[in-house]
């Protein structure tokens, strides 16, 4: 030591540099096993310095997992007279945990055999933190450039790749140790495998990279060979002073996929395949201007009872057989659409159609087709198609051709379904065109409350009024009166009939409430439309409107034909609804008795009280055949004890044939024709 420094200088110096340092002494007398600690050492073991310390409670302060080494090294050490170092976590008098730097040193005395062992006590913790800090944040960056959904590979100058990230794997299918150090040209079909390999020379030569900075669409391959659209821009980055790319990379085929869906959804029926009305409007702007052409627009005549009996799935599997069908009854050159619900149209381009025999022979054919059996959920279901078309010349407006089949169509359906009609003129359809105007004029016409209810009295054998049925009749504002028969069908079709319903049983509740008024207790019958009947409403409506007129639904006659009976769900609601109306007092007429579809049976299941043989049977009454028909529909009428009427009788002999035959109750001009109210009640007076 220079002698130019104090030994407390000396002293103090020593402190203050172990103290900047962190570095705190100590000494191990190895006979008494004491330890000698500096003050630095005291505070880093939170300790206080006048504390005497054995060698066990010094080795007590590390942790448990350092105790066994620093024991070790330290017997080690004295043993063999060797230095040590090592590193450990302490745990200081108040808790605190920390990170020492460990370094010893055994004294020898004249024999070479240790006395004390000496070392230091580094405090190192901050050095550990900021180190943990780098080494997560390392951590966190490679996971973060793993998660990153974007392939992320680097390339060297050479076009090896030197980095390959997670999502690059997920998107090559190679695993990264399989692409390191190999050409990127391993990632790319041909051509675009070449050209990178010229991209790079390029980049040499001339330092331009033209694939730099360009995001662009290229194709990749991947390890299964496969090759797909892929997004790829790449960015110069330098490493370790080395130029490098760094290629983002993402897989578009999904994207491709969706939008290819989205496209083919534009245009494509999802169910059946063929093509959408948007896909035929365009087809139809292109066609026709060289070739003749016809089009046919195909109508699934009440394809709802389809769905209300069979529900979706059902529905889907007839759409799907009826477009089999219409495709194996088409050729090549032909165009088929799928419409929206049950509709369909063919562009057919044959030019043999022009003649008329020809065309009609192909509409047979094709209902032929569309009519035979469909197997749903393994029972045999008949449909009958309606179909319309129309033949055009070469003409740059063969869109018209839609409409005019469309008419035709229409025209076809109303003269009843499973028909088909050629379209002629505008002139010969324009009954369809009526249709539309009615339905319009009838809407203005319930807005100014036009309807007026007529009556038509009915009566037993014996010549006793019974009851009276009420007739809508429109009375127009130019005068005219228009009857049911013109304007119901269109009433159900619009939907309007919902309304005329509830007018006629208002009517009806009104006309009850007048004539107790005269102490007449006839019953009143009103016509119920099957929309009407299946509505909701439809109970609580006629209970509520009797309710506020204060009379009794036992005086009131529903009259609904069998075609409410078609579907089985129908079926079912019908019968729920019969029962209720019965129950509370109202009487269930079937109208038109022997006309619809419905079978017998389904009849008999049903809680009605009365049937009503139609006008066309008892004008029939008094041939051989259709007397063998009536007498039939009486006997089973009474064997359901029903109240048997006939309506439409006109003569004195249809009365007596009926009355001979066993008919309860007669309606018809030989009584009566339908009249007003007004007229009713003065008759009844009179
Ligand atoms: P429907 O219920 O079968 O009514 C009988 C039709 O035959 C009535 O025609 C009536 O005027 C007519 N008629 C009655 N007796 C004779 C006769 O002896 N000879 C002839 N040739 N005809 C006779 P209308 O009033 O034109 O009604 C036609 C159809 O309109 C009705 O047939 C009924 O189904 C429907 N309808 C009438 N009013 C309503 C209503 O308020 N609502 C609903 N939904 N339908 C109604
Ligand atoms: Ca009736
Ligand atoms: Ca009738």
């Amino acid at each position: 030591m220079n002698s130019k420094f104090s030994s407390e200088m000396v002293q103090h110096f020593a402190e203050v540099v172990t103290d900047v340092a962190r570095i705190g002494g100590w000494v191990v007398d190895l006979s008494s096993q004491r330890v000698l600690w500096s003050s630095p050492t005291y505070e880093i073991f939170g300790t206080d310095p006048k504390e005497d310390i054995s060698l066990e409670d010094a080795i007590s302060y590390f942790l448990e997992d350092y105790r066994e080494t620093a024991t070790q090294r330290f017997d080690h050490a004295t043993s063999n007279g060797q230095s040590f170092q090592f590193e450990a976590e302490i745990k200081t008098q108040d808790g605190v945990k920390k990170w020492v730097k460990v370094h010893g040193r055994p004294l020898l005395d004249n024999d070479q055999k240790p006395t004390h062992v000496v070392g230091i006590f580094e405090d190192i913790t901050q050095r550990i933190d900021a180190f943990e800090r780098i080494n997560t944040q390392q951590q966190y960056l490679t996971s973060v450039i793993a998660s990153i959904l974007e392939g992320l590979i680097v390339i060297n100058k050479q076009g090896k790749i030197c980095s390959f990230n997670t999502a690059a794997a997920s998107i090559f299918g190679y695993k990264e140790h399989e692409v390191l150090n190999e050409n990127i040209a391993m990632l790319m079909p041909n051509p675009h495998s070449d050209r990178h390999d010229n991209y790079i020379k390029n980049y040499h030569q001339t330092s331009i990279g033209k694939i730099i900075g360009i995001g662009r669409e290229v194709m990749g391959r991947r390890k299964n060979q496969q090759v797909f659209p892929m997004y790829v821009s790449v960015a110069e980055v330098e490493i370790k002073g080395e130029t490098h790319f760094l290629g983002t990379v993402r897989d578009l085929s999904k994207e491709k996929e969706s939008a290819r869906k989205i496209e083919w959804l534009s245009n494509y029926d999802e169910q059946t395949g063929l093509p959408n009305r948007s896909y035929l409007l365009n087809y139809m702007e292109k066609q026709g201007v060289e070739q003749h052409i016809t089009v046919v627009s195909v109508n699934i005549d009440r394809f709802k009872r389809i769905f209300l009996a069979y529900g979706q799935n059902g529905s889907e599997q007839v759409l799907k057989s009826i477009a089999d069908r219409l495709k194996a009854n088409c050729n090549e050159h032909d165009f088929i659409c799928k419409d929206f619900a049950d509709r369909f149209w063919l562009v057919l381009p044959d030019e043999h159609l022009a003649d008329h025999h020809q065309l009609e022979a192909r509409l047979e054919s094709l209902k032929t087709a569309l009519e035979a059996p469909y197997l749903v959920n393994g029972q045999r279901h008949y449909i009958s198609a309606t179909l319309g078309a129309a033949y055009s010349e070469p003409t740059p407006h063969a869109v018209n051709l839609l409409s005019k089949a469309e008419l035709a169509m229409h025209d076809a359906k109303r003269r009843g379904n499973g028909l088909y009609n050629i379209y002629q003129s505008d002139h010969q359809h324009s009954n369809i065109l009526e249709e539309y105007d009615t339905e319009r004029q009838l809407r203005e016409g319930l807005e100014r409350d036009e309807l007026v209810f007529y009556v038509q009295p009915k009566y037993t054998s014996g010549g006793e009024l019974v009851s009276a049925e009420l007739l809508v009749r429109w009375q127009k504002p130019d005068g005219t009166m228009a009857y049911p028969d013109s304007f119901i069908s269109i009433a159900e079709e619009s939907g309007l009939i919902q309304q005329i319903g509830e007018q006629a049983l208002e009517r009806a509740a009104q006309m009850l409430a007048e004539l107790a008024k005269i102490n007449c207790s006839i019953s009143l019958a009103v016509n119920v439309s099957p929309i009407q009947f299946l509505n909701e409403q439809f109970v609580s409506n006629v209970i509520s409107v009797f309710d506020q007129y204060r009379v009794d639904l036992s005086k009131l006659i529903i009259e609904v034909t069998e075609n409410l009976l078609i579907t089985d769900i129908e079926v079912e609601e019908v019968r729920n609804r019969t029962r209720i109306l019965e129950s509370l007092g109202a009487k269930i007429s079937i109208d038109d008795f022997g006309t619809g579809y419905s079978s017998l049976q389904r009849i008999q299941e049903l809680t009605i009280s009365e049937i009503k043989i139609d006008k066309s049977f008892t004008w029939k009454c008094q041939d051989e055949k259709g007397r063998e028909l009536v007498n039939a529909m009486i006997q089973i009428g009474k064997s359901m004890r029903l109240t048997v009427v006939a309506e439409g009788v006109e003569t004195k002999e249809q009365l007596n044939e009926l009355r001979d035959m066993g008919v309860d109750v007669y309606q018809g001009y030989l009584f009566n024709k339908p009249m007003t109210f007004e007229a009713f009640i003065q008759q009844l007076r009179d």
